[in-house]
């Protein structure tokens, strides 16, 4: 158990707090929820939490802050709401990230125990998981084991699954290390706690160093192709020659990459004829299309998607196989052609010796795994393979920085209409009207599908009926999400376990056009009948159009609330940029062949070489750089 008995007692006395009618009295969710700080990746966070609950329960600690002399546990229900409540909104980032930490352990956790959510109208998914075959063998590490192979593929996402499959074809022998597990179509129960848990980096809890950003990324084999909303865009011409032209990458701007696209694109069957319009695209579309903005079909990489009732619970696994995720296309395409996988393994270190990679070393539950092999590819996705090459003793000077996140966020709209927002095509329309705001810098506005954990970490906290109140109108709640093309990245290094930490502060310059989202998105769901409008800010800041100056207030009121960490709500879906490609070992990890400057055998594949954000969802732009990645290391 990680928190002391002092910490486990303020915890249960925060959940109470936050959460109207705690199951257990707020004690079993507070196990529950030291058991999810168990499982935080870095001691440090995890200890951090400990001592900040152990405050809580200091006397003079809350006089100073609070001017209120007692613990937590001896102070009345409104002293507390109060004193949390203060912590939300206080001028001081650190008190609001403290604040942030535990409103979303606790309301994630509530709201994700099965048949909590019923009182919100949230069906669930619609019974158990199909009994399927696994088709995929992985390989049995049972003792401390050596293998060899020509070439290690690091990741099977995106990135490591097509190479692995594009290197197999070409007569490599492969081996794939995959960190998470192997899980499919039997074992997606869509129940959201238990998705989030083993389909999902760090079970969903991976953050920016200062909260300020919430990671979304998948870890299971497969990667983020498992969970994601299957949005599959090319990369738009504009970004492939800013690419060319701005990073000395003419590649990006050729034919060459064109077929990579096309082949990526066949293999996983993009096409727009499943985008049949959810309620919540049933919104946008009817907001977009009053105000003449513009509006266009989503194109999505399934084969025979329902598109019903029973889709829209997918980010927790695609029950139908319906998702042509890496799971069932590229990765079955490499083990057919004799790639060997391990899943539930960690690698740690790349071998490196006299400038030639030379394999890994991993861990698979207790056993040690060594491969040895020509070439090592790292596919961990952006925010694990620079720490991989991190702990792996590679200097450069670009490696870990310009991390790109493209960070998301929202504006709710209260519907007189039962919107579900949960359920139907993950993504079936997008809008590209302020796109391109400044040379292809700006903002998509998409939907995603709205579970309770998604209302839980967006609804603002002020007290537990007000937010029991607002999740209980979560059927009728339509979103317009906001993903934002960042300009101006972040930063991954490692701690001293070699953990990777995430430092992002979103810039003035992107910041502009975050505050121009927030409007226009208010706007749409005005022009589309919502009755009241917010956006997941740290306080409570709506309007109810009809007003003609109403908008324009409600945007003065969310400026004066603050844009700093943890006053408005962000997540990244979409990591790029931190080993990126480029012309100079000065400001870049890989060369134009995917090789990183100076090491011999080590290449990188996956969103990490982005030379910047992509600005569309940026799987089949993956892809393609990592099918063509392979064809490179196939001449080498
Ligand atoms: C909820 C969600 C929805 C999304 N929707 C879309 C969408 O609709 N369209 C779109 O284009 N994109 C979408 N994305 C993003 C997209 O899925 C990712 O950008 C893409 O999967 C990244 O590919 P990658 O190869 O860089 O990394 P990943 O696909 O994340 O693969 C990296 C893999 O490496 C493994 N790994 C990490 N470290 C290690 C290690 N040390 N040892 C062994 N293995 C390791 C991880 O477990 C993971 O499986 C979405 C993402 C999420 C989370």
């Amino acid at each position: 158990m990680t928190l002391s008995p002092r910490a486990l007692t303020a915890l249960r006395v925060v959940a109470e707090t936050l959460v109207d009618g705690a199951d257990g009295g707020g004690a079993d969710l507070a196990r529950r929820v030291a058991g999810h700080v168990a499982m935080l990746p870095r001691a440090a966070d995890r200890a951090e939490l400990n001592l900040l609950l152990k405050l809580f329960e200091s006397r003079v600690v809350n006089l100073l802050i609070a001017g209120i002399p007692r613990p937590l546990s001896a102070m009345t229900p409104a002293q507390r709401e109060h004193y949390l409540r203060g912590w939300a909104t206080s001028r001081l980032p650190p008190r609001r990230k403290a604040f942030q930490a535990l409103k979303r352990l606790v309301t994630v956790a509530h709201y994700t125990t099965p048949g909590t959510a019923r009182v919100l109208g949230y069906p669930g998914p619609p019974g158990p998981p199909p009994a399927v075959p696994k088709p995929i063998r992985p390989l049995a590490i049972t003792r401390d084991t050596t293998l060899t192979c020509d070439v290690v593929v690091v990741g099977s996402g995106a990135g490591g699954a097509v190479v692995a499959a594009e290197l197999a074809a070409a007569g490599k022998d492969v081996v794939v290390l995959e960190k998470g597990g192997y899980h499919n179509e039997a074992d997606f129960t869509q129940q959201e706690g238990d998705g989030l848990e083993r389909l999902y980096d760090a079970g969903g809890l991976l953050a920016t160093r200062d909260l300020s950003l919430v990671i979304l990324q998948g870890a299971t084999l497969g990667g983020g192709t498992v969970v994601n909303y299957t949005t599959s865009f090319a990369t738009p011409e504009a970004v492939r020659d800013e690419w060319a032209q701005e990073h000395g990458l003419p590649h990006f701007a050729g034919a060459e990459f064109t077929r990579s696209l096309d082949a990526a694109a066949r293999r996983i069957g993009v096409n727009t004829d499943h985008a049949m319009p959810s309620g919540r695209d049933r919104v946008l579309i009817r907001g977009l299309e009053k105000l003449g903005w513009h509006h266009g079909l989503l194109p999505r990489n399934v084969r025979g998607c329902s598109q019903d009732d029973a889709c829209g619970y997918c980010g927790y696994g695609c029950r139908a196989g319906a998702k042509q995720s890496t799971l069932v296309t590229y990765l079955p395409d490499a083990v057919a052609r004799g790639a060997r996988i391990v899943v539930d393994c960690d690698v740690r270190r790349v071998a490196i010796s006299a400038g030639q990679a030379t394999g890994v070393e991993a861990r698979v539950g207790t056993h040690a795994l060594t491969v040895r092999a020509g070439a090592v590819v790292v596919a961990c996705g952006s925010i694990h393979s620079p720490a991989l090459l991190l702990r792996s003793g590679v200097h450069l000077p670009a490696l870990g920085r310009f991390l790109a996140l493209h960070p998301a966020t929202a504006v709710f709209g209260a519907m007189d209409e039962a919107v579900r927002p949960w359920t139907g095509t993950l993504q079936a329309h997008y809008s590209d009207q302020f796109a391109d705001l400044d040379h292809g810098y700006g903002f998509k506005f998409e939907t995603a599908p709205v579970h309770p954990s998604f209302l839980a970490l967006a609804a603002p906290w002020e007290s537990a009926a007000q937010y029991a109140d607002r999740m209980g109108r979560l059927a009728h709640t339509a979103v317009c999400g906001i993903l934002l093309r960042d300009r101006f990245g972040g930063r991954v290094s490692i701690d001293r376990e070699g953990c990777p930490v995430v430092d992002y502060r979103v810039s003035r310059y992107d910041a502009a056009h975050l505050h121009r989202a927030l409007a226009a998105a208010a706007e749409l769901l005005e022009a589309a009948g919502a009755r009241e409008i917010w956006a997941p800010l740290a306080r409570w800041i709506s309007y109810q159009p009809g007003a003609k100056s109403a908008r324009a207030d409600w945007v003065a009121r969310v400026d004066a609330a603050g844009w700093g960490a943890n006053q408005l709500l962000l997540a990244t879906f979409h990591q790029m940029a931190s080993c990126r490609m480029g012309a100079s070992a000065q400001t870049s990890v890989v060369d134009p062949e995917h090789r990183v400057w100076g090491v011999r055998g080590l290449y990188v594949a996956d969103a990490s070489v982005f030379p910047t954000s992509s600005g569309v969802n940026p799987m089949l732009t993956i892809m393609g750089i990592a099918q063509r990645a392979a064809h490179v290391i196939v001449t080498h």
